[in-house]
């Protein structure tokens, strides 16, 4: 019994790979390797190099293993990058995801967690948002998202295929021991940004926006550990191994945190200084978003273990400090 995990290579992919292996679970991995790093993949987990939109490809390795279930990663996921090149994500992540639901399909395998995004909400109609609230994305990638979630429900309806979709809102933090996390390039992201600045690799951070209607004016999030996160997706699978039908759940902490808050913590958390200073609002950035994630918790029996920001920030920046230019493959 093996779970296939394209995008396995990738920041949220490794550490839910590794997870799997240390749960005892048979891994296949598939990455291209355009964003995700060869050495961040657990060495028990089978590795195959290519894309999902290569069907060839992918049917080769449906051959080859013997996959009861898919956790799905692979796609792009930059926000402000999707504003600049839509195509470049329905491409790869609508497509790949036709591809991967067709094989799928030809193979009989009838399960797959989808990693999916607070992106789809768009700026939210009520604080914290629930599964069913409005879904009217702001950017390509959320855009992108929405139809893949609505591809697996039509796979349901046609093949019986059964999805979970996990709709993450902000993700951070490294496995506590240091040896994997995040390495993005470039990095967009606001916590390794910052712990960039605070390791001196990069000058100073530039917060987007001071306008927003929140309580100090800056974007508000939610944060996730990516060890909760991971942990989720094995909930969802075995949830699914075990007869579940199709749920989406979103994965937050219910808790927002501003920008600048983050900034204070992550001063704290390190003690440097950090320069930092107002910029412009960067385009389809949503003003606040926080998780209603009463759903998660009750059905799949999830429960967040590093629940606060310190503990994400503090594990992020031991990664940091152990990997100050990331990943060397
Ligand atoms: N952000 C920022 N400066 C940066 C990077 C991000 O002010 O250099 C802000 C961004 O505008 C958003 C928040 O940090 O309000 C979180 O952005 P990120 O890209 O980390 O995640 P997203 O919310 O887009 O998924």
């Amino acid at each position: 019994m093996a779970i296939l995990v394209p995008g396995g290579a990738g920041y949220i992919g490794s550490h839910t790979v590794d997870r799997l292996i240390e749960n005892n679970f048979d891994v296949v991995v598939v990455d291209n390797l355009a964003t995700g790093h060869r050495s961040s993949v657990n060495k028990k987990a089978r590795f195959y190099n290519g894309d999902i939109r290569e069907k060839e490809f992918l049917n080769d390795v449906f051959e080859k293993e013997s996959i009861d279930g898919v956790i799905h990663f692979a796609a792009n996921s930059i926000v402000p990058e999707s504003m600049e090149k839509p195509m470049k994500y329905f491409d790869n992540n609508v497509y790949g995801m036709i591809n991967l639901l067709e094989v799928m399909n030809q193979h009989n395998v009838k399960n797959i967690v989808f990693s999916s995004t607070a992106a789809v909400y768009g700026e939210p109609e009520q604080i914290p948002i629930k599964e069913i609230d409005a879904k009217e994305p702001t950017n390509p990638y959320g855009e992108s998202k929405l139809m893949m979630e609505k591809m697996m429900h039509w796979a349901d309806v046609a093949h019986d295929i059964k999805f979970t979709a996990l709709r993450y809102f902000n993700v951070g933090g490294a496995k506590m021991d240091g040896s994997i996390g995040e390495d993005h390039h470039p990095e967009t992201h606001l916590i390794p940004i910052i712990l960039q600045v605070a390791q001196g690799v990069r000058s100073k951070l530039q917060i987007f926006g001071n306008d927003y209607p929140t309580k100090d004016g800056t974007n508000v999030r939610d944060y996730v550990h990516v060890l909760d996160l991971a942990d989720a997706h094995i909930l969802a699978m075995q949830r699914l191994l075990n007869g579940g039908d199709s749920q989406v759940f979103n994965l937050g902490s219910s808790t927002g945190f501003s920008n600048r808050q983050i900034l204070e913590t992550a001063r704290t958390v390190t003690g440097k200084e950090i320069p930092a200073e107002d910029a412009p609002r960067r385009a389809g950035d949503p003003s606040t978003l926080v998780a209603d994630s009463t759903k998660a918790r009750d059905v799949l029996g999830w429960t967040p273990k590093h629940d606060n920001v310190k503990d994400i920030i503090a594990s992020a920046w031991k990664w940091e400090q152990t990997h100050p230019n990331g990943y060397e493959n």
